[in-house]
């Protein structure tokens, strides 16, 4: 088996898990945040539709993540799914900004 350097280990820990010493508050809207299993997603990606920057995403609807982008490494032994905390109100708004920006 491959030997993969430790910091790509640590990232991918941390990605897999966000929930740790974290709000569990959303606070741009003040809601309790659920945490929720998503994929993480290896390899490059290609965006398919238009994407809203990373400080606007930040800003407006910081816990949306709906999949995580796990870099372009991929291993047998790397994490599958990511826990994330999510906000109904920014997963909601993240839609909207979608709706709103049509290719
Ligand atoms: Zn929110």
């Amino acid at each position: 088996m491959a030997r993969f350097p430790r910091e790509v280990r640590a990232t991918l820990d941390r990605l897999a898990d966000q929930t740790v010493g974290g709000t569990n508050v959303c606070p741009v809207h003040h809601v309790a945040l659920s945490t929720q299993s998503v994929d993480m997603v290896y390899g490059l990606l290609r965006p398919t539709r238009p994407e809203p920057m990373p400080d606007l995403r930040a800003r407006e609807f910081p816990y949306a993540a709906k999949w995580v982008a796990a870099g372009c490494m991929v291993g047998e032994s790397y994490p599958k799914k990511a826990k994330v905390l999510q906000c109904v109100k920014c997963l909601i708004d993240q839609e909207a900004w979608y709706v709103a920006h049509p290719k």
